[in-house]
């Protein structure tokens, strides 16, 4: 990601405060969760899926900047995370 949209996310957070950040998280994490619901209701939505997906991952960056969450921390607890499923659904397939 260009670094002037770090610079952007940093000063969203010195504006607003890290409550106020934490909050709109919140609400757009809600919003996606409703276009999913949405979906399974049967509405051919996946372009608002695809909207709130990138708010919450915008949100998701401030919170790593906020909360001290290293990418490389969240990139080596998802391969943790990862193989964990993959040895799940390999035993299934299994046994
Ligand atoms: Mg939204």
């Amino acid at each position: 990601m260009k670094n002037d949209y770090l610079q952007v996310m940093i000063e969203a957070i010195r504006q607003n405060g890290y409550k106020m950040q934490t909050m709109v998280a919140i609400e757009e994490m809600s919003e996606l969760t409703k276009e999913l619901v949405k979906f399974m209701r049967g509405e051919h939505n996946t372009d608002a899926i695809a909207e709130e997906i990138v708010d919450v991952e915008i949100m998701l960056r401030q919170m790593k900047i906020i909360y001290g969450i290293k990418d490389e921390d969240v990139e080596k607890l998802m391969v943790i995370k990862l193989e964990r499923l993959k040895e799940r659904l390999e035993g299934r397939k299994n046994g």
